[in-house]
């Protein structure tokens, strides 16, 4: 089976672990193959080093690297650099970045730097990570630098900080007016990734967060067209239970859109492509779009083998639609 998501961070990657982790337990599906597209919207600049938190979640994650507490950098991380960087007075002091992170950071922006795309760049990064090897590509939506700002007013009138300033210093909690995605009109999407959405046998929504990880991925140009347009069923996986996310401010990001935060609202948000949506039991009652069919099943990834068994039940309904 050709399986195509795409992927957010902390939630993306826990789904995308499950999901490998599915496909290994399943003889039938052994010889699948994965390619994620990866939101590239979270991408940021810091100390003169180009860091792309989403792509380095699902690496270091499906390559069995991640801090697995936190979801997100390495496990087992020292934090001298950082220190150093403190002492020199070098800003910003709201985002820490381990050591071993920096060695991703630095490699990523001296390859940048040597003229390679950043398709080329995360394909060397995932060689380090294992991906080939278990068939997994990892795309990032496109090479084009964009990056979500968010138009907060902290008293002084409305001003556009980025998106890691408002999600990590501010920790979502000056009420989000509006996101604006710089960079995002000159954008194209990344080699290969129209055609994963396009030739695959069924196309994968994680629980990521709808606004600034799956909504900045839908604006690449093309990337909508080719959902509406692909013969493979598309299923997701509701961020939110019972009205909240699971982790994170995903219920901030969609009050800034004015979407309410219910599984129905986010799969109001992919109506004109989606075909399957699961949802928590809590939510069974959950109204679908027309055209939409929903499952209800536990969404809660508590271990690898919860969120397998959530994307084997997401890969079950996209068969079964495929078959209807
Ligand atoms: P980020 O980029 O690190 O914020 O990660 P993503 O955008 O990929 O995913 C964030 C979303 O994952 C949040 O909105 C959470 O509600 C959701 N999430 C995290 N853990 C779980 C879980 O166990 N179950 C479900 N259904 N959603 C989850
Ligand atoms: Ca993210």
């Amino acid at each position: 089976m050709r399986v195509t998501a795409l992927s957010g961070g902390v939630g993306g990657a826990r789904f995308l672990r499950g999901l490998l982790a599915h496909l290994d337990r399943t003889p039938a599906l052994a010889d699948s193959t994965v390619t994620i597209i990866g939101n590239t919207g979270d991408d940021i600049t810091l100390f003169g080093l180009r860091v792309c938190p989403d792509l380095d979640t699902v690496l270091y994650t499906l390559g069995r690297g991640v801090h697995e507490g936190q979801g997100w950098g390495r496990a087992d991380e020292g934090y001298a650099v950082h220190a150093e960087l403190s002492a020199l007075g070098v800003p910003p002091d709201w985002f820490s970045l381990g050591d071993k992170d920096f060695g991703t950071h630095i490699a990523r922006s001296l390859w940048l730097g040597q003229g390679h795309s950043l398709s080329e760049v995360t394909a060397r990064l995932a060689r380090r990570w294992g991906l080939p090897d278990r068939g997994v590509t990892l795309l990032p939506m496109t090479d084009v630098p964009v990056e979500t700002h968010v138009v907060v007013d902290e008293g002084g009138g409305p001003q556009a900080v980025h998106f890691q300033e408002w999600w990590v210093r501010m920790r979502a909690a000056v009420p989000a007016q509006r996101f604006v995605v710089a960079g995002m009109d000159r954008a194209t999407a990344a080699p290969g990734v129209l055609d994963a959405i396009r030739t695959a046998d069924v196309v994968l929504l994680p629980p990521s967060n709808p606004v600034v990880s799956i909504g900045i991925i839908l604006g690449v140009p093309g990337v909508r067209d080719a959902l509406r347009g692909t013969r493979a069923p598309v299923v997701g996986v509701s961020p939110l239970v019972s009205g909240r996310p699971v982790r994170g401010h995903a219920d901030a990001c969609l009050a800034a859109i004015g979407v309410s935060a219910t599984s129905s609202a986010v799969a109001a948000l992919y109506a004109d492509f989606l075909g399957g949506w699961l949802v928590d039991d809590a939510d069974a009652d959950a109204a679908m779009p027309s055209g939409v069919t929903s499952r209800a099943r536990p969404l809660l990834m508590t271990d690898i083998s919860a969120a397998a068994d959530i994307a084997g039940a997401a890969l079950d309904l996209g068969v079964e639609l495929a078959r209807s």
